[in-house]
């Protein structure tokens, strides 16, 4: 292994049910790789529909009868510090472990994926004692007030790109409302989610509460999403698997679902920005975590007084982007996740970018002896109706485009089915209040990007999905609200 690091011992590959790591019932397991070299890492329990069912029995026992939702939110608030003080003390490991299965950079899971993670966590501790309902004001004699409940056993089906984080994102409301649960992580990154729930355990998180299925999407996840006995999934994925989460939920119990799907997300870049800042935002704003992160500001618009400067520089400073071993301290991107298909589907756009008469000016190749690495790669000469401009490519790759004006970039900034986030990069107040007004997306950074926070309600508009992750509107997904009304003295009503 490069950099030193021995390979770690891989100490968690079981489903973990019920408080217990165990075998899938089928006794099946799958390979999970090291993108670096497609070596396998180690074998992980392939759980499928009768180990959800198991997970679900567990989880249900947990909610309908256990202490968790009954226990104050004050001590839920307190075990869920305990299990964030506890990542903090494996963080090693555990930025290890997100770093071999999906080639992310070692030193941000240890600054930045984990760090985020334990707050999210703190975050909603702090909120699982401040969850409470109204008083009504009623017409006739009437007492009348809601009660906010946990709303019972939920799903939560997470992709690759950010293993921890998402894992988190789902987690630590759902935890802070008092549900049972169950996590499929994806298949290509298993070993985190189960370490976490090892880490749960040990913190005082009663057996049931959260459980982990390893396994594939139409075997464990689509057993998660029709689920009678589940009553809320919370997923983050492609849009295509969003609609099929969508449809099982509706062919099943109905239950509600939030989706956290796709993104082409625009970052409009005016005349009068500070250049050498707009390249660096715009270059992290696109190949970081490989450009495989939802938000990744794939449509790069710049107006046309600084188009030439800032295709330049861009170009100029490609270089300072180093590809690499995700375990080396100066990389900045590691290998193309994870596997196979994932590398060739962003060759296959980088050459779909080629035919369709778009210009390559930096980058565009594999690089590299082993693994899944690919060049930074800058498109310029795209037009709107190109495949590159209109589809999520989830790789390394910059597309610029010019606009004229400030309708203009409103105009192309829409022209999207998806509408997860945007960036904006100007020193005029009113052009960035005008543009964060007209855009359609769930998220505006002006004059930054990624700007991610526990407080700060995540998700998406159009086709990006619906639903919030972070801040106090995403515990609302995990709650329901009652209405309890009391008769006050002798009347008519009865
Ligand atoms: P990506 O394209 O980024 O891999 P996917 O939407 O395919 O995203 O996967 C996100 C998560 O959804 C993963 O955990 C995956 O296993 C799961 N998944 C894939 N297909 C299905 C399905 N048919 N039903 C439920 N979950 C699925």
């Amino acid at each position: 292994m490069a950099w030193g690091l021995k390979m770690p011992e891989i100490k968690f590959t079981k489903l973990f049910i019920n408080g217990s790591f165990v075998d899938a019932v089928s006794g099946k397991t799958f390979a999970t790789t090291d993108p670096r070299s497609g070596e396998v890492i180690t074998m992980v329990a392939e759980g499928e529909k009768d180990d959800v069912d198991l997970a679900v029995k567990a989880a249900r026992e947990a909610f309908d009868h256990g202490q968790w939702p009954r226990m104050s939110g004050f001590q839920r608030g307190q075990i869920m510090i305990k299990f964030a003080d506890l990542i903090d003390q494996h963080i090693e490991e555990l930025a290890t472990l997100d770093s071999l299965e999906v080639g992310k950079l070692f030193s941000h899971n240890k600054l930045a994926d984990i760090p985020s993670a334990t707050r999210m966590l703190r975050y909603f501790a702090g909120a699982a004692d401040k969850i409470h309902g109204e008083t009504l004001k009623m017409g006739g004699p009437f007492h009348g007030y809601t009660l906010k409940e946990p709303i019972g056993v939920v799903g939560h089906i997470i992709p690759w790109n950010f293993p921890t984080v998402m894992f988190f994102f789902k987690v630590s409301p759902a935890l802070a409302a008092g549900c049972a649960m169950v996590v499929k992580p994806a298949e290509q990154s298993s070993l985190s989610a189960l370490y976490y729930a090892f880490l749960a355990k040990q913190a005082g998180i009663p057996d049931g509460v959260l459980n982990v299925v390893t396994g594939f999407g139409p075997t464990a996840g689509a057993a998660i999403a029709s689920h009678m006995d589940i009553n809320q999934v919370s997923f983050t994925g492609s849009t295509e698997v969003g609609r099929l989460i969508m449809e099982a939920a509706a062919r099943s119990n109905l239950k509600p679902v939030s989706l956290e799907l796709g993104g082409k997300s625009p970052l409009i870049i005016f005349d009068d920005a500070d250049i050498n800042m707009a390249v660096k935002l715009a270059q992290r704003a696109v190949f970081y975590n490989k450009g495989e992160v939802c938000v990744a500001a794939s449509r790069i618009y710049v107006q046309e007084g600084i188009y030439d400067d800032f295709m330049k520089k861009a170009v100029e400073t490609v270089g300072d982007w180093i590809v690499g071993d995700p375990f080396d301290p100066h990389v900045h991107q590691g290998p193309q996740v994870v596997d196979k298909e994932q590398f060739e589907k962003v060759l296959r756009y980088i050459e779909h970018g080629k035919r369709e008469g778009a210009t390559i000016v930096a980058g565009g190749k594999p690089c590299g002896e082993n693994g899944y690495y690919i060049e930074p790669t800058i498109f310029v000469d795209v037009k709107e109706d190109m495949v590159i401009a209109k589809e999520e490519i989830f790789g390394p790759v910059m597309s610029l485009m010019k606009f004229k004006t400030m309708e203009e970039a409103i105009e192309k900034a829409n022209n999207t089915r998806y509408g997860l986030a945007a960036g904006v990069v100007t020193k005029n107040l009113d052009i960035a209040n005008r543009m964060a007004r007209s855009i359609h997306a769930g998220s505006i950074w002006i004059n930054c990007y990624f700007a991610f926070d526990s407080d700060c309600p995540f998700g998406g508009f159009k086709m990006s999905g619906f639903g919030k992750d972070l801040g106090m509107h995403s515990i609302e997904k995990y709650l329901q609200v009652k209405s309890v009304v009391t008769r006050l003295h002798d009347s008519p009503w009865l």
